[in-house]
């Protein structure tokens, strides 16, 4: 994968609050901070370093606390200027934790239950927060395009972050996405590019897009940006334990496309952990993939080290990444913490929506479906263990996967008198 370099604009150094460096997964090397995502010495995945050793929990947490009620109450935690905070673009996060009492009962919880509803965000999907944090980055290099490759929910999250921030946006996507999907992320008036392939063709598109001149002066959120993007996730892990009263739950479900919100919200309770803001104890971390599109989770249960690449074919096509970056990261991480990763088939993706809807009163996307087809198969297997406190993520919004519940509509349709109505057995 061709590196690229860009000059941040007459500046040696570029202020991203307590971000230290850039450093790699696999080998530790450190770089500076700037617009690279594969280390020069290995080619394994840089992430981002923090130095928050001037940190003091008690002032730490009253600063939280004290803060916005968005993402950005979490700023001395994450890579963006410390005054960022004071002039957001969007205001993504601080989304609800529902207690889902009525779900629990049905699935047969007794340690509590939560649901983290992030279709509460701008644009209905927890990607708000990822693109939040590259859009900060964005700014510090200097890039005047906004771009990424997207199974849906990241378009319409650049789309809006980009129009919002006065800069271009060109965003690429399968072009058989549901229709919800495309018009979220066209309505902003950006470029919008639907490529014949699926979205591993689509990646590997802008890979090659992000080596060429035609790509320059280009910050693709999750490509060359996305040490800064991944950052993003770590603010579910805050809220969850914030929310909880600065508590880790036991157990966390959390969807998979990429894997990199998984592994950020290990690495956001980790920190926590760290700084002392959480009591250091265990908790489990829970992978969930649709069926048809089960990398991970096939060679989880396989007890692989690797992940073999597959091609989707399932209606969770947001989270339908057949070649999963983060993959054995997530696999490292669900075993450490004795977790598992599972996947759902379609029909119980559907039944999972319609049963968290009838239940709690949130209409989940297919994503949805397939954290929440998951959590009741891992409880009905015994993985999961019902007596302890667990978070189900909804990462989306059901409106923009109309069709996987298109069976669902009218009662009945009457005319409009009491007879009619009576006829029809409703009284
Ligand atoms: C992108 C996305 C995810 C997870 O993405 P990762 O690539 O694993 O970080 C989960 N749910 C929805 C709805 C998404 O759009």
């Amino acid at each position: 994968m061709a590196v690229q370099t860009v000059a941040t604009s007459g500046t040696s150094t570029v202020d991203l609050g307590p971000a230290a460096a850039l450093s790699c997964r696999e080998c530790g090397h450190r770089v500076p901070l700037g617009p690279v995502f594969a280390c020069e010495e290995c080619f394994g995945p840089l992430e981002i370093a923090y130095d928050f050793s001037g940190y003091d929990t008690g002032e730490l947490r009253k600063r939280i606390e004290d803060g916005p009620a968005s993402i950005w109450r979490y700023a001395p935690l994450l890579p963006v200027p410390a005054d960022v905070a004071g002039k957001p673009n969007l205001h993504p996060g601080w989304t609800k934790l529902v207690k889902a009492d009525n779900l629990a009962r049905e699935l047969g919880v007794t340690g509590g239950l939560y649901v983290k509803d992030d279709s509460g965000n701008p644009t209905h999907s927890f990607k708000d927060r990822v693109v939040a944090q590259a859009l900060e980055a964005a700014r510090a290099f200097g890039f005047t395009t906004l771009s990424c490759s997207s199974t849906g929910n990241l378009a319409g999250a650049v789309g809006a972050a980009a129009a919002r921030a006065g800069l271009r946006s060109c965003v690429f996507i399968p072009h058989d996405l549901e229709q919800g999907k495309v018009v979220m992320a066209a309505v902003y008036g950006g470029e919008l590019v639907g490529i014949e392939g699926n979205y591993d063709d689509v990646n590997r598109f802008c890979s090659e897009l992000i080596g060429d001149p035609a790509g320059e002066g280009w910050g693709f959120v999750n490509v060359n940006l996305r040490p800064y993007y991944a950052e993003g996730s770590k603010t579910l892990a805050y809220e969850i334990c914030e929310q909880l009263g600065w508590r880790l739950p036991d157990q966390i479900v959390v969807p998979i496309a990429s894997g990199s919100q998984l592994t950020k919200i290990d690495k956001g309770l980790r920190e926590l952990i760290e700084l002392g803001l959480v009591e250091d104890r265990p908790y489990k971390i829970f992978g969930a993939q649709a069926e048809g599109c089960s990398p991970v989770s096939t060679a989880f249960k396989a007890g692989h080290d690797v992940v073999r690449p597959q091609k989707p074919d399932t209606i969770a096509k947001s989270l339908a990444i057949g070649n999963p970056a983060d993959g054995p990261y997530v696999l490292d991480i669900a075993r450490r913490t004795g977790g598992a990763v599972e996947d759902v088939t379609d029909e119980q993706i559907v039944a999972a929506i319609k049963l968290l809807a009838r239940t709690e009163g949130i209409f989940a996307e297919t994503a949805g479906g397939v954290t929440v087809g998951v959590t009741k198969k891992l409880i009905e297997s015994g993985v999961l263990d019902p007596a302890k406190t667990t978070v189900v993520l909804n990462t989306g919004d059901g409106l923009k996967t109309l069709d996987a519940v298109a069976g669902t509509g009218l009662t009945a349709t009457i005319r409009p008198t009491l007879d009619s109505f009576r006829e029809a057995g409703l009284a």
